[in-house]
């Protein structure tokens, strides 16, 4: 099925158990019936994939991590068709068992056994890597530079669902990372009026106000509450809607007393598995507050692929850093300089 030039091993990022990593040299996949075989070629890195290094979310060892990827189709498996060898698509990577309560309400992300390429079984830190021949989306000539913020772009996407703005609604996001600048374009498509973006770092919320937002609020680590007054002073009753975008439980603290007598607040950051914020249920109460989540995606990847060809959605100075397999680790480091929005890996060619 592959060419003869091409040698039967390839390069891939492994996480081990213990928070270790390594570039192994590892047999190239071969695709079943249903299945292709994918070459990446860009490949974001994100705060998730540091998660699952050290066990997280639903990590399963060994595993080659990386679930934001866009890559070229290099052959299928026996019986199996799809976009033509050499074209550029886009990779859903959710897995959903189709047979659960849950898939079977047509709910698939609350699937019980809900799995990810990147996440639980191989993804596209690799010269090659498998997917269903079902979950891959033609980018249409969409850069991959672009199309490589599908992913983040379709989880936004799933939060503005939820989320099911009136239109004119006044909106406070937390968070200034890739998914924080994507939700406050998505949510202005979605029916904001106006939306603020909260976040420590300058060079973030310049890329936000660039990017359409209305008010950029810079927060002060050391000294949070004189963003807490600013933001006041710009909603005096409260935002419509806040999201959390940050995985901070004193920020969704604060967020909920920033919330309209009747809004709503949106928990999409990922919070350690324990943590605990302190509501207190006679605000929720007496000033009607809507606490919701949002996990993952479902089925959200072809319009996010569309909000991106459509040029609606900016991605301009989202990606700050660009790596091989070989500076993978760079690309973890990333993760903790606040300069640095998003990492993409262009794995290596074999
Ligand atoms: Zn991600
Ligand atoms: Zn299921």
């Amino acid at each position: 099925m592959l060419s003869g030039s091409l040698t039967a091993t390839m390069k891939a990022v492994v996480f081990d158990e213990g928070s270790s990593w390594s570039l192994e040299q590892i047999s190239i996949p071969v695709p079943g019936r249903g299945e292709v075989l994918l070459r990446p070629i860009r490949v974001g890195v994100c705060g998730t994939d540091e998660h699952l290094l050290h066990g997280g979310f639903i990590a399963k060892f060994p595993l080659i991590p990386g679930h934001e990827i866009v890559a070229e189709v290099a052959a299928y498996g026996d019986g199996t068709t799809g976009p033509a060898v050499g074209s550029e698509v886009v990779v859903d990577p959710t897995v959903f068992c189709g047979d659960c309560p849950s898939c079977k309400r047509g709910q698939p992300g609350y699937c019980a056994s809900f799995g990810s390429l990147g996440c639980d079984r191989s993804g596209g830190f690799a010269d090659y890597m498998i997917a269903s021949a079902s979950k891959i989306f033609p980018t249409g000539g969409l850069h991959p530079d672009i199309a490589v913020l599908t992913e983040p772009t379709a989880c936004a996407l799933h939060g503005v669902d939820v989320l099911a703005l009136k239109p004119a609604s006044d909106v406070l996001i937390f968070g200034a990372g890739p998914t924080g600048l994507i939700l406050a374009q998505l949510l202005r498509m979605a029916g904001a009026a106006r939306v603020t973006v909260a976040a420590p770092t300058a060079s973030k919320l310049a890329v936000a106000l660039k990017q359409g937002a209305n008010h950029a609020v810079q927060i002060d680590r050391a000294n949070p509450d004189a963003a807490a007054e600013e933001l006041r002073r710009i909603a005096p009753e409260g935002f419509d809607a806040v999201i959390e975008a940050t995985g901070s439980t004193s920020v969704l603290e604060l967020g909920l007393s920033l919330t309209r007598n009747g809004g709503t607040v949106l928990v999409y950051g990922l919070a350690g598995e324990n943590a605990l914020a302190v509501v207190k249920p006679y605000e929720v109460f007496s000033r009607e507050l809507t606490i919701k989540g949002s996990f993952a995606q479902a089925n959200c990847i072809g319009r996010a692929l569309f909000a991106l060809q459509s040029g609606q959605i900016s991605t301009a100075g989202i990606v700050t850093s660009v790596v091989n397999l070989d500076q993978f680790q760079t690309a973890l480091d990333n993760l903790h300089d606040s300069e640095q929005i998003k990492s993409v890996v262009i794995p290596t060619r074999p």
